[in-house]
């Protein structure tokens, strides 16, 4: 061990450089961590495509991109649209009128309903049920 100590980790005067170089350029307050002013009812609604990104997926039993041709199933899209809500909105609860309303394309509240439930928990309040 002390012939390797001594062979790799000796640093010299321009490791010291090096280091001081760094801390030097660190930037302590990023410019991406400004996040820009948004709110629900400012952004678009919609389903995005996970193949392209785009909105304009058509609807069938599953959802086409009529962009890209990339196929998702209902479920999936609506489970993957809530993460994207939940992370933009985190103090918002996640209940399925909002979550209708954010999709867009899906018609049947039903059906985001049955999603909502198969992978979130249920819970109840004056208001109604939401999900966490
Ligand atoms: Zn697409």
């Amino acid at each position: 061990m002390n012939q390797l100590n001594s062979q790799f980790f000796k640093l010299a005067g321009k490791h010291h450089a090096l280091a001081e170089k760094l801390m030097e350029l660190h930037v302590k307050d990023s410019p991406f961590s400004l996040l820009p002013e948004y709110s629900f009812d400012g952004l678009t609604k919609g389903i995005l495509c996970e193949g392209c990104g785009e909105f304009d997926s058509g609807f069938t039993t599953t959802l086409t991109c009529k962009k890209c041709d990339f196929v998702e199933d209902k479920e999936a899209a609506i489970l993957r649209s809530t993460e994207e809500f939940s992370l933009l909105f985190p103090q918002m609860k996640i209940t399925s009128g909002i979550i209708f309303e954010w999709c867009k394309i899906i018609r049947s509240r039903a059906v985001i309903q049955r999603a909502l439930a198969k992978s979130y928990q249920s819970c109840s309040s004056k208001k109604g049920t939401y999900y966490i």
